[in-house]
């Protein structure tokens, strides 16, 4: 349960005065839903009234607190002229300029002969000093509620300033005294302020050099957010260690046969990856090992290779795809091996219903299949298994950690090995795994050729034309890629039907179109004439971008290259170049090219180094976008930032190690404060996993 002395901060925002259903939307959308959203939505400017010239010298374009005397008010003569309000000082007049006002109203806020306190931003209008709209209009008395500097926050549609600081003034006003979770050393060495502290002068920002991310308290509450992290991840892996592993020996015999009946020989570092994760089955520790790999390393029969130390170690396996398309994909490739290995394989996913659907289920209960591939549709409730011993999650970055505890829920001490194809940098690892194992498939299988990447301008379609053709002409696929253009996936599907139509002009009915609203056996059929060859040509938005395997591609043309990431064109790159011929990725961009685009073009072009391309990534677009969304289950910091805070991450990584490590249930003084630290970040789950928690 949380503590109660939290509770005001989880109130919903619409509990805050003045904060009705009609704001509460912005804000949420802007910051989130609870009192404790706003308290993360740190300023990013502030506003210095302190400056209080005479009117005379009042600079244009800056801010100003001026105390002026009210001379006359000047009505319009037609709506769309302002209502202006002459006023002086002893250096001369400046005016108020007000758009559609209420004259009963300004005649009451700015009664002629008063006296009044006004700030806001100098302009010049045909060479007099004005200012429009001001920000404050007080009396001399009331002068000491104008506030000296005010914070600035980002804003979003439908929301204004002044209701937004408001609520934070609100929200903070419920800032609880905490008791310290962190180490007494640390905040001394740091000159950390208290949380509550941090939190009030974080939104109070006195000077620019308060708004840096390396300000005192802005560096705390990181640290704060990061250690919840930290501890989280530890939290949920001790719990998982804790409860033990299975002993998953094999003797070989299953993977002999498969290894046999493979075209290739294994690379050295596929070999090595396998040792590493028979390894880790072996001890009678839950695994929880990252494959990762660049796309076309070899995967997928890693994976397999695992999943046969299962069998042979009489349990089963399941695997984990994303996509429709790529479960079958899977299916595909591991059905003749599994054959040679005489181990019982199928397959699950969203379209398997009815009668089949519950053969499946039946047959994998009772233990009658050995090895299971499918979607999410494995983590249904229903599906059972006789004795799951291992899970394998190809493309990981596609799944939150909450799928990956319920597969693991459907046996006792099952392993996980996930996948992934994005080279994950140490600092986002820690912060989305904690520690995890992991194994790299550093090479590629031998043979592969470099694939030949040229930027080019939208306008020269003919020549992207024309290299279609000659691939068509040599038997080669071609991918022809389609961007998600707007919000609307219908606009964008109708671009992608337009280029389909606009190709067929050229090369009739070897043009094939895939898109994520199709129906799965449509789909399937598309794929299969594309494998076939019938379908020389695919259109597609975005849907071929994980794992699709066809050697036979040689050309990948993606449209509007700009508005993908530098991880998603690597990806999408890596379609290509996993046969014997030279392969081309053509990257048409829609001119002018922004900055960003024009670098990540540039790096694409410079290198194929996947590893290379996520650090770039990460540097160009901040953590949080690198493996796409926020469903990704990569944490989205709401007060850290890795490339500011990066030094603190390892910090709060040993903190939290030696923390559980001396504390294990956290119930010590500075436990019970770590615990309304992890529920402070909606941390709760891992709060669960302590034995009083
Ligand atoms: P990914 O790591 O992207 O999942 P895949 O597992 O789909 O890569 O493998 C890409 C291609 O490389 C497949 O066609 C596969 O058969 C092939 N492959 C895998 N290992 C080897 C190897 N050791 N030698 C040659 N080709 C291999
Ligand atoms: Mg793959």
């Amino acid at each position: 349960m949380r503590p109660e002395i939290l509770n005001p901060l989880f109130a919903p925002v619409t509990a805050l005065s003045g904060i009705g259903p009609r704001l509460a939307a912005p804000i949420g959308h802007l910051t989130g839903q609870k009192v404790v959203d706003l308290l993360w939505h740190l300023p990013s400017g502030l506003v210095d009234r302190r400056f209080s010239p005479r009117a005379a010298d009042a600079p244009e374009g800056v801010v100003v607190t001026l105390t002026l005397r009210v001379l006359e008010h000047h009505a319009p003569h037609n709506r769309r002229q302002p209502y202006r309000v002459i006023c002086s000082d002893d250096s001369g007049e400046i005016a108020l300029v007000y758009f559609h006002a209420r004259p009963d109203y300004l005649r009451r806020l700015l009664p002629e002969g008063e006296t009044r306190v006004i700030s806001g931003t100098v302009e010049m209008f045909s060479g007099q000093p004005q200012i429009s709209h001001p920000d404050y209009v007080v009396t001399r008395e009331e002068a000491e509620t104008l506030p000296r500097i005010e914070p600035i926050y980002p804003l979003t549609e439908g929301l204004t300033a002044k209701p937004l600081t408001k609520a934070v003034r609100h929200a903070l006003e419920r800032v609880p005294q905490l008791a310290e979770w962190h180490d007494a050393t640390l905040v001394a060495r740091e000159a950390w302020p208290a949380w509550h502290k941090a939190i009030a002068v974080a939104h109070a920002p006195d000077s620019l050099v308060d708004l840096d991310p390396s300000a005192a308290p802005r560096r705390r509450l990181a640290f704060d957010e990061l250690l919840a992290n930290q501890l989280a991840l530890g939290l949920v892996r001790a719990h998982m260690r804790g409860s033990g592993g299975r002993v998953l020996v094999g003797d070989g015999r299953l993977r002999r046969k498969a290894v046999a009946a493979l075209p290739f020989t294994l690379t050295e570092v596929q070999r090595q990856s396998l040792a590493e994760i028979t390894d880790d089955l072996s001890v009678g520790r839950r695994m929880l090992r990252l494959l990762q790999g660049d796309v076309g390393s070899g995967k997928t029969i890693v994976a397999l290779l695992t999943m046969l130390v299962a069998v042979e170690a009489s349990s089963q396996a399941a695997m984990l795809a994303p996509t429709e398309i790529l479960a079958r994909q899977h299916y595909k490739t591991i059905a003749p091996l599994a054959e040679a290995a005489g181990v019982r394989l199928a397959v699950l996913t969203g379209r398997d219903k009815g009668k089949g659907r519950e053969q499946t289920l039946a047959a994998l209960a009772h233990g009658k299949i050995d090895l299971l591939v499918g979607t999410h549709a494995l983590i249904q409730k229903d599906v059972e298994f006789a004795d799951l011993g291992l899970a394998v999650i190809d493309e990981q970055h596609r799944f939150g950690v909450h799928q990956r505890m319920n597969i693991q829920a459907k046996g006792a001490g099952v392993h996980v090995l996930v996948m992934t194809a994005t080279p994950i940098p140490r600092t986002l690892m820690l912060t989305a795994y904690g520690d995890m194992e992991v194994s790299r498939l550093t090479e590629k299988p031998p043979g592969r050729l470099p694939v030949t990447t040229v930027a080019l301008p939208a306008t020269r379609l003919e020549q992207v034309i024309e290299a279609v053709s000659r691939a068509i002409a040599a038997g080669d696929r071609v991918y022809w890629v389609c961007p998600l253009v707007s919000e609307s996936e219908t606009l964008d599907l109708a671009a992608a039907k337009a280029r389909a139509e606009a190709l067929r002009e050229h090369f009739n009915d070897k043009v094939g179109l895939i898109h994520g609203q199709m129906k799965a056996a449509e789909r399937d059929g598309v794929m299969a004439d594309f494998a076939s060859g019938a379908v020389a040509v695919l259109v597609a938005t975005t849907v071929i971008e994980v794992g699709v395997d066809m050697p036979e591609a040689t050309v990948m043309v993606i449209e509007g290259a700009e508005r993908f990431g530098l991880a998603q064109l690597h990806q999408l790159r890596g379609r290509v170049g996993r046969g014997e011929k030279a392969s081309t990725c053509l990257l048409l961009y829609g001119p002018p090219l922004g900055e960003t685009a024009r670098a990540r073009l540039t790096i694409l072009r410079e290198t194929e180094d996947g590893f290379r391309i996520a650090e770039e990534d990460l540097r160009l677009r901040g953590a949080g976008e690198l493996l796409g969304t926020r469903q990704s289950g990569m944490p989205d910091f709401r007060l850290a930032d890795l490339s500011a805070h990066g030094d603190l991450l390892a910090v709060a990584h040993n903190d939290s190690k030696r923390i559980l490590d001396g504390d294990p249930e956290l119930t010590g003084k500075r436990g019970e404060a770590l615990r309304t630290l992890l529920y402070l970040f909606e941390r709760d789950l891992a709060v669960r996993f302590l034995r009083s928690g």
